[in-house]
C-alpha cells in the first residue's frame, strides 16, 4: 500500500509524533480532546524525507494528496482559496519531532492576492479593518519573499523606513491603510525586480512554494547547528502543518497571546503569560507594542479567559506536564493555535518533575526521564543573566567545550592571566591553543577561549576537569599572540579589552555580559536521589587533585575512575623535578629525579585516598609525549641546565631529540614503561606506599588503589609492566605490615587491544576504554586538529556529531562490544568502564548501559549529568 503523506488534524493524534511532528501531532491532539482548533492539515515528516530522497522535488504522488487534502480543508471551513465570498486564508508552519524554535520557516496570511483583498475590503466598510487587511497583505508578501523565494528582508526593511519617513512616523502602526496599500505595491515592484517575475496571486501556488520552502528549511544553515547541539538526526525531517488562519487583528474584540501552565523560569505552577488586544501573533513577539499579564486579559474578554483556564487545566492533565500554548481570540471566540510541553529552565525542570510526582501525575520514573541531562550543567556553573544574553548578539562561536558562563579582560598568557588576576582583574585567557604550562593561568581565569582544539584538546579536557568555562577551536579569530591582539568580526582586541564566552553554545560577545551564580534547588536532591535508585551503572570520576576528587564526590561521584597522573606536575617546584626526569641521560640521573618525584605523587595519592574515603581510586601511570612537558622558555632551559651540571646547549639538544613527528602515537603510554621502568616503579611504590599509610590512618577506609596501564596493545606489553608493578607492590606491602589489596589492569584505547582483549582480559583485573585515543585511532582523526575539517563533514552530510563528543556507535562501539564479549568469558570479574570525555555525555552513557560497562567515568561537574543519563538509560531499557 502506498504511504499517506496527509493528516487532517482530525485523523492524528498525539502517538504520532514521529509522523506528524510534535505540533503535527498536539494539533490533533487537541481536536480529539474537543478543543477548538481550526481544521487544517498535516503533511508529514515522511513527505520531507521522500523531497530529500527524490532530490528536493514534491514528487506527484504528494502533491496530488496535497491537492486533495486543501479540498477537504476548504470544505470543513467553509470556505475557498481565492473566493471572492470566503476567501480562506492560512498559516504554513513547520513541526519537527523535536521542537526546533525559530530554526525553520513560517509563512502567515496565505491566500491574500489583490481580488481577495479588495473582497474583503468590501465586505466591512470599518477602516481599521482596511488597515488591518492592507497590513496583512504587505505582511504576506514580505515573508512569502523572504521565506519562500530568499529575497533578502533588508529590501523590503528599506522600503518601509523610507515610507515611514515620508510620512514623518516613527513606528508600523503609525502607518495608515492608504500607505500600507502603496507598501503592499511597492512590495511586489520590488518582487519582480528581484525574481523577474509577478508575485503569485494564485493561493495555490503561494501554498505550493510555501510548502517547499519549509521541507528546505530543515537543511538551513542554523537548524543543522540546532540539530547538532541536542542532538536530533538529521533523517527525521520535518512536517509541514497548514492551518486556517484565525485573526487576533480583526478589531477590538479580538486578540492574540502566548502562556505557560506553569512558570517556566522558576517551576512554580501558576498560570503565566502575555496578551495583546487586537494584534496578531508576531507582534507579541516583535515588541513594538507591550503586552498585557494574560490576567489582565479576563476583564476585556472574560468569556475567552474562562475558556483558556479552562483549556490550559485540560491539557496539563492530558499531558501530565507544563504547557506552553499560543491562542487566538477571534471576535471574542478563543482558538488554540499550538500546545507542546514547554522549554524551561533546569531549575524549573526539577521542580516541575518534583510537583507533579507530588501531585500524583507522574510516578518517580517518569520524573526522572523529564529532565535534560544536559540541562543540568546550567545548575552546577556561573551564567550569565538570562536577560541580558537575550538581547546580546554574539560576535562569533567555537566549540561549547566546558559549560559556564566567563566575562573579563583579555589576556594572551598564562601568566598575564595569574598576575591580572592576582591584582583583583577578572580575566579570560586567550590562546590559539593551551599547554600543560597554561594550568595555572587557566585556573585563574573566569574562562578560556582557544583559537584551535577540539572537544578532547588540552584546553576542553582541563577547563572541564576544572568545572572552568572553556570555548574552543574558535577558528574565525585571526590570532597575533606576539602583538597581544586578535580580530574577530572585524574588530581588533587589545589585551585589556573585555569580552564574555559562554561555554555551553560556544558563542563569543563583545564586552561584559554580567553572570549570577548557580543554586542548587532542593529538588535537585530528590531528583538525583530517585536517579540513583534506578540506574545500574556506576559514575566514578575523572580526578587528579584532592579538590576536584571531595567536588566529585560532593556531587556524587562513587570513586575515581582516572587519576592522569602527568597532572600533578604541572605547579612550577614541581615541574622542575619532573624535567630533570626526562632530560636525565642516565638510569642513575632519572632514578635521582624520580626519588624527588615520588614524595609528592604519595602525598597526593595519600590526599586523594582520604577524600575517596575508601572508594575505589583508579591511578593511571604517566602517558604523555614526553616533550610535552621540557621548558620551551630561555629562563626555564637555563635553569634545568643549572640544576643537572648541563650546560644550555646540551639541554636543548636533548629537548630535540624528545621531539617526534606523530607525538600521540610516540613515545608515551606504557611505552615508557617498557623502555625506563624506573618510572613504573617508582609510581608503584608512590601508591602503595600511600594506600598503607591512609589504611593505617583510617582503618575503617578500605583503601582499594586500581593501578591502570595506558596505551596497552599487546599481552605481552602488558605482562612486562605488570611484573614490575606486582614485584615492586608485594614488595612494598610485606615490608609496610599492612594487608593492601590492589588490583592492576589497562586502558583500552587501541584498536588492536580491542582486537585481543580476550589475551589480556587473561591477565587483567579491569578494563577502561580510553574513548578519547580509541577514537582518534580508529578514525585515524588527531584529537587535537580535527576539529579544523570537522565542519565540512557536517555541511555534506558525512558526520552529525563531533565523534570526540559523541560515541561513535557503529565504528568505535563495535570495538567496545567485542571487547566485553571477547573478555569477560575469560575473566568473569573483570569490570569494565569508559574514562575517556564521552563518560559524561549522555547519549553516550546511555549507550555504555546498553553495553554493559560497570561505570562511566567523567570530569566532576559532569557526575550528576552521568548520574541522570544512567537512570534514564536504565529506565528506557527497563
Ligand atoms: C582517553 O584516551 O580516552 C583517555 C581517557 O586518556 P587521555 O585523554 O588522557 O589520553
Ligand atoms: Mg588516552
Amino acid at each position: 500500500m502506498s504511504k499517506k503523506y496527509c493528516y487532517l488534524f482530525s485523523e492524528g493524534n498525539a502517538g504520532m509524533r514521529e509522523l506528524l511532528g510534535g505540533k503535527g501531532a498536539n494539533l490533533a491532539e487537541m481536536t480529539n480532546i474537543g478543543l477548538p482548533v481550526p481544521q487544517g492539515f498535516t503533511i508529514t515528516t515522511e513527505a520531507c524525507t521522500q523531497y530529500y530522497e527524490d532530490g528536493r522535488i514534491i514528487n506527484d504522488e504528494i502533491m496530488a494528496e496535497v491537492k486533495a487534502n486543501v479540498e477537504k480543508m476548504e470544505e470543513i471551513n467553509g470556505k475557498k482559496f481565492g473566493d471572492l465570498e470566503n476567501p480562506l486564508l492560512v498559516s504554513v508552519r513547520s513541526g519537527a519531532r523535536a521542537s526546533m524554535p525559530g530554526m525553520m520557516d513560517t509563512i502567515l496570511n496565505l491566500g491574500l492576492n489583490d481580488d481577495v483583498v479588495a473582497a474583503m475590503i468590501k465586505g466591512n466598510p470599518d477602516p481599521k479593518f482596511e488597515r488591518f487587511v492592507y497590513d496583512s497583505y504587505r505582511r504576506f508578501i514580505q515573508m512569502f519573499s523572504d521565506v519562500v523565494m530568499e529575497v533578502g528582508k533588508k529590501y523590503f526593511e528599506q522600503l518601509i523606513d523610507k515610507m515611514k519617513e515620508e510620512k514623518g512616523v516613527k513606528f508600523d502602526v503609525d502607518l495608515t491603510a492608504a500607505d500600507l496599500k502603496e507598501l503592499a505595491e511597492q512590495f511586489k515592484a520590488e518582487y519582480k525586480k528581484q525574481i523577474g517575475e509577478d508575485f503569485p496571486s494564485d493561493p495555490k501556488v503561494q501554498l505550493y512554494e510555501a510548502i517547499r520552502a519549509v521541507f528546505r528549511s530543515w537543511d538551513n544553515p542554523r537548524a543543522n547547528v540546532y540539530r547538532r547541539d541536542n542532538d536530533i538526526p538529521y533523517s527525521w525531517g520535518t512536517a509541514v502543518n497548514v492551518m486556517p488562519m484565525v485573526f487576533g487583528n480583526l478589531n477590538n474584540n479580538s486578540g492574540t497571546g502566548v502562556a505557560f501552565t506553569r512558570d517556566p523560569a522558576t517551576g512554580e505552577k501558576k498560570l503565566m503569560g502575555e496578551f495583546l488586544v487586537n494584534a496578531q501573533g508576531e507582534d507579541v513577539v516583535a515588541g513594538v507594542r507591550t503586552p498585557m499579564p494574560i490576567a489582565e486579559m479576563e476583564k476585556q474578554f472574560p468569556q475567552a479567559y474562562k475558556d483558556f483556564v479552562n483549556v490550559c487545566d485540560v491539557l496539563e492533565k492530558h499531558y501530565r506536564d507544563m504547557q506552553d500554548m499560543e491562542f487566538t481570540v477571534e471576535n471574542g471566540k478563543l482558538y488554540m493555535l499550538q500546545c507542546r510541553n514547554g522549554k524551561r529552565t533546569a531549575q524549573a525542570a526539577l521542580k516541575i518533575a518534583c510537583d507533579l510526582v507530588d501531585e500524583g501525575m507522574k510516578t518517580r520514573e517518569e520524573a526522572v526521564l523529564m529532565i535534560d541531562p544536559r540541562n543540568l550543567d546550567t545548575l552546577l556553573h556561573p551564567q550569565f543573566d538570562a536577560s541580558v544574553i537575550k538581547k546580546a548578539e554574539a560576535i562569533g562561536k567555537g566549540l561549547g567545550a566546558s559549560p559556564g558562563a566567563a566575562a573579563g579582560k583579555i589576556v594572551f598568557s598564562a601568566d598575564d592571566a595569574e598576575s591580572w588576576a592576582e591584582r583583583g582583574e577578572k580575566v579570560v585567557l586567550v590562546r590559539l591553543e593551551t599547554s600543560p604550562e597554561d594550568i595555572t593561568g587557566m585556573k585563574a581565569a573566569q574562562g578560556i577561549l582557544t583559537v584551535r582544539g577540539g572537544m578532547t584538546s588540552h584546553a576542553a579536557v582541563v577547563a572541564r576537569g576544572m568545572g572552568k568555562c572553556c570555548v574552543s577551536g574558535c577558528g574565525d579569530i585571526n590570532m597575533d599572540e606576539e602583538a597581544k591582539q586578535f580580530t574577530l568580526a572585524g574588530k581588533t582586541y587589545h589585551e585589556g579589552d573585555t569580552i564574555s564566552i559562554d561555554g555551553s553554545t560556544g558563542n563569543i560577545y563583545d564586552g561584559l555580559i554580567p553572570t549570577v551564580d548557580a543554586t542548587i534547588a532542593g529538588e535537585f536532591g530528590r531528583i538525583m536521589k530517585w536517579a540513583d535508585s534506578f540506574r545500574t551503572l556506576h559514575v566514578r570520576t575523572n580526578a587528579d587533585t584532592p579538590e576536584d576528587a571531595r567536588k566529585a564526590r560532593e556531587l556524587g561521584a562513587e570513586g575515581i575512575g582516572l587519576c592522569r597522573t602527568e597532572h600533578m606536575f604541572f605547579d612550577p617546584i614541581r615541574i622542575a623535578a619532573f624535567r630533570e626526569m626526562i632530560c636525565a641521560d642516565t638510569k642513575e640521573a632519572r632514578e635521582a629525579a624520580l626519588a624527588k618525584i615520588e614524595p609528592y605523587q604519595q602525598s597526593d595519592f595519600e590526599k586523594l585516598f582520604e577524600a575517596l574515603e575508601g572508594y575505589p581510586v583508579t591511578i593511571r601511570f604517566l602517558d604523555p609525549p614526553l616533550h610535552e612537558f621540557v621548558p620551551t622558555e630561555e629562563e626555564d632551559i637555563a635553569a634545568l641546565a643549572a640544576a643537572q651540571g648541563k650546560t644550555v646547549d646540551e639541554v636543548k639538544a636533548i629537548i630535540e631529540s624528545l621531539k617526534e613527528f606523530n607525538p600521540m602515537m610516540g613515545h608515551r603510554g606504557c611505552r615508557l614503561s617498557i623502555t625506563y621502568p624506573e618510572i613504573t616503579v617508582m609510581q608503584t611504590q608512590a601508591i602503595i606506599r600511600a594506600a598503607i599509610n591512609v589504611t593505617k590512618a583510617h582503618p575503617g577506609f578500605k583503601v582499594l588503589p586500581e593501578i591502570m596501564i595506558p596505551l596497552t596493545c599487546d599481552v605481552k606489553e602488558y605482562d612486562f609492566v605488570k611484573k614490575i608493578v606486582v614485584e615492586t607492590a608485594d614488595a612494598e606491602i610485606a615490608a609496610g605490615g599492612v594487608e593492601i589489596n590492589y588490583l592492576v589492569g589497562t586502558m583500552i584505547e587501541i584498536p588492536r587491544a580491542a582486537l585481543l582483549a580476550d589475551e589480556i582480559a587473561a591477565k587483567a583485573d579491569f578494563f577502561c576504554f580510553g574513548t578519547n585515543d580509541l577514537t582518534q585511532m580508529t578514525f585515524g582523526f588527531s584529537r587535537d586538529d580535527s576539529g579544523k575539517f570537522m565542519n565540512a563533514y557536517y555541511d555534506n552530510k558525512i558526520f552529525e556529531n563531533d565523534p570526540f563528543a559523541r560515541l561513535d556507535r557503529s565504528g568505535v562501539g563495535k570495538l567496545m562490544d567485542m571487547t566485553i564479549k571477547a573478555g569477560r568469558p575469560v575473566n568473569p570479574k573483570l569490570h569494565v568502564g569508559i574514562c575517556g570525555e564521552h563518560g559524561g555525555d549522555p547519549t553516550s552513557v546511555e549507550f555504555c548501559h546498553e553495553l554493559g560497562l560497570n561505570y562511566v567515568s567523567c570530569s566532576p561537574f559532569r557526575v550528576p549529568i552521568a548520574r541522570l543519563a544512567a537512570a534514564q538509560a536504565a529506565i528506557k531499557n527497563k
